[in-house]
């Protein structure tokens, strides 16, 4: 039977906290000075590249909360830097602060189109750096964080389903012989009768019961009735084969069967086909008063049902049958005919 195993995905507070980090890349190691006297006293990691060649690589394994760029460099420069780290999938939302040395509106506005989320003259004082470091940092830490709160809310949904999957099956089938339960039944049936109801179909059921279960149980001890149970549960269950037929548990040694779209004859033969398979179960039963193995007592009904009428009145029906079944000598199986309206 399957297993409920929940397992957890990251809970809402296990989200990662991050710390600031920068990454400047300047070809000017006395830039680099500055800014990292500007940041001494902050709680912000610091990191410097000098080799615009080296940048991308170096990013993408310190994953920065902010990257510094210089716009003149002597290899490439830095509107192509901006470029190359958008097109990184790591980098693409890594806030970016171009560093210029003077206020050129048009290398402004095509450092903003190629993706930088900042322009500064360098080097503005310290309390300005430290700002707009902070506010870029801070507002893609959040994202990030918003990120995998989603992530993990999506897990825990899914898991949640499949969990629910599982206890809705369970809580569909009998604990001792793994069938459909009584509960299950009800259900099938309810639905079932509407279908025919709406489709002018006729619909079977099948009421058995083990022959002096009691006496079994008496002879051959409780665990040795359970075992007879699910022999029982299982024979019957390979004696239906269509899709929509089902087989449950309906109560301590009786059994149902449910069989759609089905008349009087086709219900016989499956009803006669499983009490001779179990028969042919052989299993010892020294104390029945029938046989000297294990037998049922058989009762159908078929009906094509009419609006308003009740599923009960099918069920009260092969009752009889089996009732009668009992009385005339066990072991075999009755019909209780068609009720055709
Ligand atoms: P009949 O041929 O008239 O059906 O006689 P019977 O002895 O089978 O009928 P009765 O209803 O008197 O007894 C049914 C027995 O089934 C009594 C009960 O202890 C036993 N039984 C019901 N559920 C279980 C179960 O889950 N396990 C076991 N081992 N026995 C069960
Ligand atoms: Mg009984
Ligand atoms: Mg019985």
């Amino acid at each position: 039977m399957a297993e409920l195993n929940v397992e957890n995905g990251k809970k809402l507070n296990e989200i990662t906290s991050y710390r600031i980090r920068v990454l400047l890349v300047d070809d000017q190691p006395i830039i680099a000075e500055a800014v990292r006297r500007a940041l001494a006293e902050e709680d912000i990691d610091f990191h410097y590249c000098q080799d615009p060649t080296n940048a991308v690589k170096m990013a993408t394994e310190l994953l920065p909360t902010i990257i510094l760029q210089d716009l003149v460099m002597p290899e490439i420069d830095g509107l192509t830097m901006v470029k190359f780290y958008r097109a990184s999938p790591v980098l693409l939302h890594v806030p970016i602060i171009v560093l210029s040395t003077k206020e050129e509106p048009e290398i402004k506005s095509k450092a903003f189109e190629f993706g930088a989320n900042d322009y500064i003259v360098k080097l503005p004082d310290k309390m300005e750096l430290v700002a707009r470091i902070r506010y870029h940092s801070q507002s893609y830490i959040n994202q990030k964080q918003r990120d995998e709160a989603f992530d993990a809310l999506v897990k825990s949904q899914k898991e949640l389903a499949a969990a629910n999957a599982i206890l809705q099956k369970l809580s569909s089938l009998d604990g001792l012989t793994g069938i459909p339960n009584r509960r299950r039944f009800d259900e099938v049936l309810k639905a079932e009768w509407q279908r025919s109801i709406r489709h002018a179909t006729s619909i079977s059921l099948i009421m058995l019961d083990i022959d002096f279960f009691k006496l079994f149980n008496d002879t051959y001890g409780h665990q040795g009735g359970d075992d007879c149970l699910k022999r029982v549960a299982k024979t019957l269950d390979e004696s239906v084969s269509r899709e929509t037929d089902m087989v449950a548990r309906y109560g301590g040694e009786e059994f149902a069967a449910i069989l759609p779209e089905t008349g009087v004859k086709g219900a016989l033969v499956v009803a006669e086909e499983m009490r001779a398979n179990i028969e042919k179960q052989n299993i010892s039963h020294e104390s029945s008063k029938v046989a000297d193995y294990v037998t049922i007592s058989v009762g159908v009904a078929t009906w094509v049902p009419e609006r308003y009428s009740k599923s009960d009145e099918l069920i009260a029906l092969a009752d009889q049958a089996l009732y009668a079944a009992k009385e005339i000598g066990r072991n075999r199986v009755i019909s209780a005919g068609v009720k055709l309206e």
